[in-house]
């Protein structure tokens, strides 16, 4: 059962969209692919997964291999990339369901010949190549050893190339991001003047601050993820944008995440409300409660800072946020009545909470806010 007094809904259209909008930039022969690791950044995972697929998303990227069997057990048939780390015990998951898997490391390697034989299937393997991230990654040095182990196991394929920038969204500066290219394009020259089997590879670099930026970036297969939801890298993208006079995509956010009033009561002037007392009632006020607080992703930070919109105006969080708990003052709102929807991000008429606007206050990324709303509240698509 799900709790009817918070839930997220998701924009159907303004996904789809998106979706265009980032694949106007980018050539025919590049592929899209949708990140709809964690929950699709709190959108809801499999919800997200059919609608990208069926609305021009050629391809699937997630972090984990559960989230990937998950769309597996969905009915998702389009390649799926898991870009995180998947325990050697858990591999086998990834070749029985036909799963493409970033790999970074020998003992992943060895596994996947081991069972790629035993299971008389092909693995596609994408290599993560090291040019500055210093996250995941295959240095220079090492990528002969690993392209000489997929030389030699039978199942064994590569079936992709990629790089993640260090610093693309984070600066209006992207001479590292440039300095990452020109190693990565070294890199895949040497694999490919290496590699012994004939098939097609993928070469695929670009996250969304990269297609909405560098065309350079784009090789074979894009990564689409916080720009599919509607949501800019940064502002420094968007700056960024203006500074290289390219027109900046239409992205329209995806999520608005939503609650209801659970109590209104009438507080004299001079009151403290919530935990820690660290807000105090400077009029007679009218607050309302909300059954939402910090275990559902509304971030504590935000006490005494952010505001929810109920009927097209602004209510002020009035002390701590608590756990399942947050209060507002509405005195200046009039008619608000118990139940009443509320706003928690998203737009009304004439006022709007983003979460661009959230992480400010939170001194945190829209990333953040968004994968941070818990998975356990309902998505509904709307
Ligand atoms: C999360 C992720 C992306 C998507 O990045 P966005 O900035 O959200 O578009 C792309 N590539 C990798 C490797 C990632 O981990």
């Amino acid at each position: 059962m799900f709790n009817n007094l918070i839930w997220v809904e998701v924009n159907k259209e303004n996904l789809i969209n998106n979706i265009k909008e980032l694949k106007k930039n980018i050539p025919k022969h590049t592929l899209f692919s949708a990140v709809v690791k964690s929950n699709a950044y709190g959108h809801g995972m499999n919800e997200v997964a059919k609608i990208s697929v069926e609305n021009g998303a050629h391809r699937l990227a997630v972090n984990s291999i559960d989230e990937a069997v998950e769309l597996r057990q969905n009915n998702i048939t389009v390649p799926i990339l898991v870009m995180g780390y998947i325990s050697l015990n858990d591999l086998h998951f990834a070749v029985q369901n036909d799963i493409d898997i970033i790999v970074y490391n020998i003992d992943t390697l060895k596994k996947l010949s081991e069972l790629s034989e035993e299971y008389n299937k092909p693995v596609n393997i994408h290599l993560k190549l090291e040019t500055g991230t210093n996250r995941q990654g295959i240095s220079k040095n090492n990528l002969i050893s690993f392209i000489d182990i997929i030389n030699n196991s039978q199942y064994l394929f590569i079936a992709g190339l990629s790089t993640h920038f260090a610093n693309i969204e984070d600066t209006t500066n992207h001479s590292y991001a440039k300095h990452q290219l020109n190693l990565y394009n070294e890199m895949t020259k040497l694999v490919k003047n290496n590699y012994k089997k004939k098939n097609n590879i993928l070469c695929h670099t670009a996250c969304s601050a990269a297609i909405i930026l560098f065309k350079e970036t784009y090789f074979d297969l894009v990564r689409a993820g916080i720009s599919l939801y509607g949501l800019w890298p940064s502002k420094e993208t968007y700056l960024s944008c203006i500074l290289l006079h390219k027109q900046p995509v239409d992205l329209k956010p995806v999520l608005t995440w939503k609650t209801k009033v659970v109590q209104i009561k009438n507080v004299p002037a001079g009151q403290y409300v919530s935990y820690g007392c660290t807000f105090k009632t400077l009029r007679d006020s009218k607050l309302a409660v909300l059954p939402v607080g910090y275990y559902d992703g509304y971030f504590r930070s935000l006490s005494n800072k952010s505001y929810v919109i109920i009927n097209d105006r602004r209510a002020y969080i009035c002390g701590r946020i608590c756990m399942n708990m947050i209060i507002v003052d509405i005195t200046d709102i009039p008619g608000v009545q118990l139940e009443n929807e509320v706003i928690l991000i998203g737009k009304s008429k004439s006022e709007n909470v983003s979460s661009e606007y959230l992480a400010d206050l939170a001194g945190t990324i829209n990333y953040e806010i968004v994968t941070n709303i818990n998975r356990k509240i309902k998505r509904v698509i709307v």
